[in-house]
Parts: C-alpha cells; structure tokens; sequence
C-alpha cells in the first residue's frame, strides 16, 4: 500500500530532482460551497468575505481568517457556505541573481594611463584587476560611482553578467571550526561496527539497505558518531542527509555539523524564505553542498552522490508526515537507501518500538552506547569558571581518554500525588518538588517544569486511588465531554455516564484531569513571589524567533524557572539547570492511544535527559498518581530494557504494531449526523469485506468519534483496521471524498 501509493510517486520526484512544493504539505485553501448552502441574508462582513473568495476563486485560509477574522470565516465554513480544500501551492520561488563584473582585458600600464583624468574608473579597474571578479553592488560601495563602471563597459573593458546567488541560512552565523575529538571506548566499538558498513555498495548488491540502530542514553557520544560517519562518506567523494525532528529546538546540533564541515554544509527548514529553501534544494542538486540538514521533507533532498542518511531522534511523530503526500520519513529513508546504495543510521536514546524490534530480529545492526559523557575536559573547566562553581556535584568518572569524563544520569523521584492528597496537600506541586524548587532558587540555580501539552482535561481520575476511567471493551481511557453526553471511547465508540463514586475505592473526588502552563505559572507565583518566571508553550512561541528569545532569556539567567510543554533544545547547555519537574506525566499516559505509554517513556527520558547535564548535578520530580506504571518505572529507572520488555507484551496482546499493522480511516464532514452515518456504512462495508475474503487475524476498532473530534469546522469519526497487512482489505476499496488513510499512524488521536 504504501509504496504503491505514496512511495514510489515520492521517490519518483527525487529522481527527478524536482524543487520543492513537491515535497511541500499542501496549504488549506478556501473555496466557495455550494449555491443553496450559501447564506439568503449574510451580514456584511459575510457579504465581503464570499465576494472575495468568489473573485479570487480559492484563497489560503490562513490569510482569509487574519483578514477576514476566525469567526466569520468558520461561520461559514460550518454551514457549508464555504469550503476547505488542501492544496499543493505554486513554486513561486525563482532564483536570485546578482550582477557580476568582470574584466575584459589584462589592464596593462597603458590602459591606466589612458584613465588617469578619470580616476573612478580607474579606481574600479585597479579594484577588479586585484580581486577578480566583483558583484556590481560591492563596487559602488567601494568606489560609489555607476557612471564611472557603466562608462568602463561602454569601453569594452568590463563586462557584466548576472550570476545566480544562493541565500544560505547559515550565513551571519559564526561557526567555531572544530577538530574531531578521541573517541571513548563505546564510541570506538559504535564507530567501529558503523564504518564497516559504509563502503559504496555495487547496484546489485544494494538491497537490503544497510540500517543501524544507534542506540545510545542522551550524552552518549551519538552526534559524534554521525559526524565521523559523514566525513568518512565525504572522503569517498559521497554525501549525506541529516533528519533531525525540529530545528528550531536544535541549534546546537546543526551548529556543530556545520562547525565540521562549514560550506559543504547546508540547512533546509520550513522557517526559511520560499526562495531561501528554492536555493538550498538548487544547491544540493548543483553538487554545491555535500550534507543537507533538515526535517523530515529533507530525506528527498536531491544529492546526486548519497552515501549516507543520518535520521537523529528517529524515534520522534514529526518524522511522520500525516497530510498528503503522506509517509514516514524512516520509511523513504529506508527505501532510498537501499535504491541509491547508501547507509543509514537510526538514532536515539529511546528508539521506537518498531525499530528496536526490527534490530532485534536482525534487520537493523543494533549499536549500544549505555554510558554519558560528561564532555570534554575543557568545557567543564570553561563552565566552572564561568558560572564560578567551586565544586562539581556530579559524579563524574574517567573515560579510557585523556579529553572526556563519564557522568551518572541524574536520580529521578517519583511522586505519588495520591499520597499528597491523603496528606492535605491540595496544590499542583507536591511538597517534595515545593521543597526542592526553594532549594534550587535559594541557591541562585534553575528549574524547568515541564508539562504535557496534548490531552489535557480530558480523561477523568479519581484523586484518591489514581484510578482512571477507562473502556471495558479497549482499555482506552474514557474522555469525558459534557454531562449529557458523558464518557467516550474515542477508540470503540462505546459510550457510559460519568459515575458518582470511583468504582475503584468509591471516592468522591473523580475529576477531570488537566493544567494548563497558566496555571503551574500562577501556582510558582503564589508560592514563591520573587521567581521569575517564564513560560515557553504554543501561545507564548507562535512568533517567529520566539523560541530562540524566550530560551536565550533563560540562559542569560533572566527567569529563574521555566514552565514549558516544550522539551528544551537538544545539545543546549544549561549549567544552572539543577532541578527538573514533571507536574503530571498522568496527561501523556492517558491519551487513548495505544502508542501513550511509549510518549510517556520518550518524554520522561529525554526530561531526565535534560537535567544533571551540569557539573552542578540535577535531579528529576516526576508526578504522578499512576507511580507503579512500566513506563513511569522504567524512566525512572533510565532503562530502555525494562520499558521495551512490558511495551512489547502489551503490544502483542492487543495486537499492535510491530505484531500486527494498523491502517486509520478519518471521515470529516460539516455535518455530525452524515459523518457518523458514513463512518458506520463504511464500517460495515469493511466487515463485510473481511468475512467476504476471510482474511485472517484482521479486525476493525471503531467507528468512534475522534479523539480531536472537531477540527476546523467538521465532524471527525475514525476507524481503525488492524491486521497481518492492511492492504488485503484495503486495495480497491472505493472510498467517497472526505476520508483518508492514513497507514501505520504515528497516533490515533
Ligand atoms: P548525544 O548526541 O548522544 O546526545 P553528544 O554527541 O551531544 O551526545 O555528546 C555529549 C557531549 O559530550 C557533547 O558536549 C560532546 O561535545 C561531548 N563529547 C562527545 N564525544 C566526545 C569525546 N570523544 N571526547 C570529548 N567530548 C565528547
Ligand atoms: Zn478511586
Ligand atoms: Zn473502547
């Protein structure tokens, strides 16, 4: 299914090298409904914004709603006055020139002496004859006079010619060049295993891809690894591609690969100017650059010599891309490498499950690197100076290198909220994380609080017992709605009122569950007055640049604590960071989706990650009313191990992925009626279809209301098919416009 459908189309642009827009998501555009469902007596503002769209035929929806305002526009939208499509945008990029001149003629002393009552023009040929070639603007700032060049052209002495330039996004940057360290003993055996599979391959011998699984605890060494692994593939006159999940949280990453590699080096991002990703995408295919850092649409970079793919954090949802073209940046990676016969290396502290099962079973050569690096012996010294720290907290042992020191990952506490509760303890925090946050600002250090930002308020908990709400039929938490319309499955559909008492310990305090940043803000006010705070959240960095001000604030030391539902930046030192606290990793857990106790594990790992990465030590506060939960354990105890082995069980027996393979159907239609109506024919004809073929192991869950079940206007059902390979039930399914498929969902939400 995938590669019939989504693949191969993909894989086709970069063969042929086309320029982005291809591998753009397509942008929502406005268009006009259907004449009887336009309104008979529209106000006003109605009145201007469906002349607009029915002159102009289609409009971006984002521009209507900031023109026109939300309201208006999903008014309409909601009565079908208007509708919303998504489309490919044009390529409105075109590459930028610049005029060059150049000499004509080798200027001989004549020739200045033929100039010497005009000393502008003399003064440009002296320019051009040390230099060599110049763009245009560069000689009117040095000499200031365009009649003097254009009276030198006119000579025939100097030509002009437009070159195409390239906007670089890594320029105005500084990069310290930077030398390649010794590697520690795991980095030489991870180095080692790596380097044996990266010699270029014959095109007969290209398939299977050859795929490692770097799995390495945060701090490992791992961005050292892909880094010689690069300039190995460089040294063979290949290139490479770099995924990482987001750059905007890693500029310290891109920072050190540029730092190694400098103008061979170039970043492709969605933040960037149309015409600023025309020219990186121009570059690549010009063979002016040699490694491409990116987000996922970077795997179609299209690199005429790829040797090596380097996907960071494969473990992360934004690799997936879930609006048409649909794929799987891992997928393409895959498959790409095993056509154009290069390398790739998965990495991660916390690996999917999907992958670390493959490694297991041999497909992917699974590399291990258990151990921290504290970090170069000279950093540390430059930071104790610098933060003038007398003397280092954490436990730090030698390497088998004269240059690196080993470090403990730091202690995680795990806190039944339950218990504050039972103790009077009626605030957010629990009186251990109260105590350390005075400790830490007593100290003049700093405190992350991190918060999950999906699914909040959503799920119903009973504050004495912990117990969650959730479906008899699909262990799925409950999601509550309104009073009326009570508890949902948003997996089976299967719906119940909210109970009085807990039916765990008949308890009356069952609650909805959910904080927002707001909150734990106005809590560390109430408590401790004189913190500064600062939150870093969707609302507070929607700005472009807002991330990067917002952390540099924090590192600057101007916030003494930051609330955040953002994981701060991989690779970025925070020295000053000794306490990190989960105010409730209950949000994560109870999402209705069968990947959330694998999203808790991650977050709670890379949390922890982020802590005690100073020579001042840290220590992690996790929260929680569900403290014997594997993933909760297992984080806390910064074992993959222990978290793969009761995840895989789980898996196989609920039938999930990797046992057995999932495909989500989402129906979305303006009207609720007509979009569980089609949700349910659909569904039957599935089950039909199934019984029909008597397809083996395969089953249907749902149709159920999603879980994010409006969204932009429309009603959202959803089922999912889950099966040994969904395309047997799938193929040549005929289905009506407003579903999509989405196959092996990263969430189900
Ligand atoms: P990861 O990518 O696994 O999170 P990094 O590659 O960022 O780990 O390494 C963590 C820290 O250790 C960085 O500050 C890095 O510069 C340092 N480091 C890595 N390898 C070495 C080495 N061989 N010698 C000295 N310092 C190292
Ligand atoms: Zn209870
Ligand atoms: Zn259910």
């Amino acid at each position: 299914w995938m590669s019939d459908y989504y693949l191969a189309p993909l894989i086709d642009c970069v063969r042929l090298m086309l320029p982005p827009g291809v591998s753009q998501p397509p942008i929502a555009q406005i268009e006009l409904g259907p004449a009887e469902a336009l309104p008979r007596h529209p106000t006003p503002e109605e009145r201007a914004v469906l002349e607009r769209v029915r002159r102009a035929g289609a409009v971006p929806a984002r521009r209507l709603m900031r023109d026109a305002g939300r309201a208006v526009v999903e008014g309409l939208l909601k009565r079908g006055a208007l509708v919303q499509r998504h489309r490919l945008p044009p390529p409105r990029a075109r590459p930028k020139t610049q005029r060059v001149a150049r000499l004509t003629i080798a200027p001989d002393a004549s020739a200045f002496q033929a100039l010497s009552r005009a000393p502008k023009q003399r003064a440009i040929l002296e320019l051009l004859a040390a230099r060599g070639p110049l763009p245009v603007d560069e000689i009117h700032k040095a000499v200031g006079s365009p009649a003097a060049l254009r009276a030198l052209v006119q000579r025939g002495w100097v030509e002009l010619t437009a070159r195409e330039v390239w906007r670089d996004p890594l320029a105005g940057r500084e990069f310290v060049p930077s030398t390649p360290p010794v590697l520690t003993a795991d980095q030489e055996r991870a180095w080692q295993t790596i380097r044996a599979g990266l010699a270029p391959l014959p095109p007969a011998a290209r398939e299977p891809p050859r795929v490692f699984l770097l799995h390495g605890v945060t701090g490992s060494g791992k961005t050292e690894i892909y880094l010689r692994a690069i300039a190995e593939i460089l040294a063979q006159g290949r290139q490479a591609i770099v995924l990482v999940p987001e750059i905007a949280l890693t500029p310290q990453t891109v920072r050190r690969f540029a730092a190694r590699f400098g103008e061979r080096v170039t970043v492709f991002h969605s933040g960037l100017s149309l015409g600023a990703r025309y020219d990186g995408w121009r570059r690549a295919q010009a063979g002016d650059v040699d490694v491409v850092i990116g987000p996922r649409s970077a795997v179609f970079a299209p690199l005429p010599r790829l040797g090596l793919i380097v996907i960071d954090e494969e473990h992360e949802w934004t690799y997936k891309q879930d609006q048409t073209p649909r794929y799987h940046a891992r997928t393409v990676a895959e498959r790409r490498a095993a056509l154009e016969g290069a390398t790739l290396i998965l990495g991660s502290a916390t690996p999917a499950v999907e992958s670390y099962f493959r490694a297991q079973r041999g497909q992917y050569v699974l590399v291990e690197m258990p151990r921290r690096i504290m970090g170069h012996r000279k950093r540390i010294e430059e930071q104790k100076a610098a933060y003038r720290i007398v003397d280092a907290r954490t436990v730090m042992r030698p390497t088998e290198i004269e240059e690196a020191l080993y470090a403990d990952l730091p202690p995680v506490q795990v806190v039944d909220m339950r218990q504050e509760l039972r103790a009077g303890n009626r605030s957010i925090f629990s009186r251990a994380l109260q105590q350390a946050l005075r400790e830490t600002l007593g100290a003049g250090e700093q405190a992350i609080l991190f918060l999950n930002r999906r699914g909040a308020a959503s799920f119903v908990m009973c504050r004495d017992c912990g117990h969650v709400l959730r479906c008899p039929r699909c262990t799925t938490s409950l999601t509550y709605h309104t009073a009326e319309a009570g508890l949902i499955c948003h997996h089976c559909g299967h719906r119940e009122m909210l109970p009085q008492l807990c039916p765990a310990c008949a308890s009356p305090y069952l609650r909805r569950f959910g904080i927002g940043t707001q909150r734990v803000q106005a809590e560390v006010k109430a408590l401790f007055p004189n913190a500064r705070v600062v939150r870093w959240d969707r609302d507070t960095t929607r700005r472009r640049g807002a991330h990067e001000e917002i952390l540099e604030r924090f590192i600057r030391g101007e916030a003494d604590i930051m609330v955040g539902t953002q994981m701060v930046a991989k690779g970025l030192d925070l020295p000053l960071v000794t306490l990190v606290g989960v105010v409730t990793a209950d949000t994560a857990l109870n999402l209705p989706d069968f990947r959330a106790g694998e999203r808790t594990f991650q977050l709670l790992t890379q949390v922890a990650g982020r802590a005690g990465r100073s020579i001042l030590g840290g220590q992690v506060i996790i929260q929680t009313y569900t403290p014997n939960h594997y993933a909760i354990q297992a984080a806390s105890h910064h074992s993959y191990a222990r978290f793969y082995t009761y995840e895989l069980a789980f898996r196989r027996e609920h039938g999930y992925p990797p046992f057995r393979q999932l495909a989500r159907l989402v129906y979305s239609h303006t009207s609720a009626a007509k979009a569980e109506g089609e949700a349910k024919r659909i569904a039957a004809v599935l089950r039909h279809k199934i019984a029909r073929l008597g397809l083996p192991e395969t089953t249907l869950i749902g149709p159920a209301p999603a879980f994010f079940a409006r969204m932009r206007g429309q009603t959202r059902w959803h089922l999912i098919v889950r099966a040994p390979d969904v395309h047997a039930l799938l193929k040549d399914l005929q289905l009506p416009a407003g579903w999509s498929i989405d196959v092996d969902p990263v969430n189900v939400l």
